[in-house]
């Protein structure tokens, strides 16, 4: 998607996280970490569901949130949150590759789980290659995942 950055018009790369809605009366904040780099962001309401490579349209007014730590690592790394009405299961992810070998960090405990380029992705602290779609749960905070595709950005 293309937005302006402090006046300066660029095409930036961004994930969509999205979250099912809060039960009534139920507090349910968390701090969202970046996947790369584990960095907390930004406070968030209701359960995680899917984090997705590239901006997914929908009636929410996008608000963009950038990973300060990526940014000055070179990648930039941008995330944007909706809310739906959706059933909870694994969180989905599609991972955006970069040009360097990445690793998708857990969201909760920051533990490395997968490295991944665009061609390939291993499981940590193992190193065995996995075929996609793969579950990737962490073992250390139990949350869980699934790995659903590596995805080149176009820019
Ligand atoms: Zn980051
Ligand atoms: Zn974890």
């Amino acid at each position: 998607m293309e937005i302006s950055v402090k006046d300066i018009e660029k095409v930036i790369l961004v994930n969509t996280v999205t979250l099912s809605h809060n039960k009534p009366h139920s507090i349910n904040v968390e701090f969202y970490r970046c996947y790369r780099c584990g960095t907390g962001i930004t406070q968030i309401q209701g359960r995680i569901v899917a984090i997705s490579a590239g901006y997914i349209p929908s009636e929410d007014v996008p608000t963009i949130t950038r990973c300060y730590v990526c940014s000055k690592d070179g990648i930039e790394t941008n995330y944007t949150f909706q809310t739906q009405d959706t059933k909870i299961g694994p969180i989905k992810l599609t991972l955006a590759a970069a040009d360097r070998v990445s690793t998708f960090h857990c969201i909760f405990c920051r533990s490395p789980l997968v490295q991944y380029t665009k061609d390939e992705a291993v499981i940590l602290p193992e190193f065995e290659k996995i075929v996609i779609p793969h579950m990737l749960p962490c073992v250390r905070c139990k949350a869980k995942y699934m790995l659903m595709d590596i995805v080149e950005p176009v820019l």
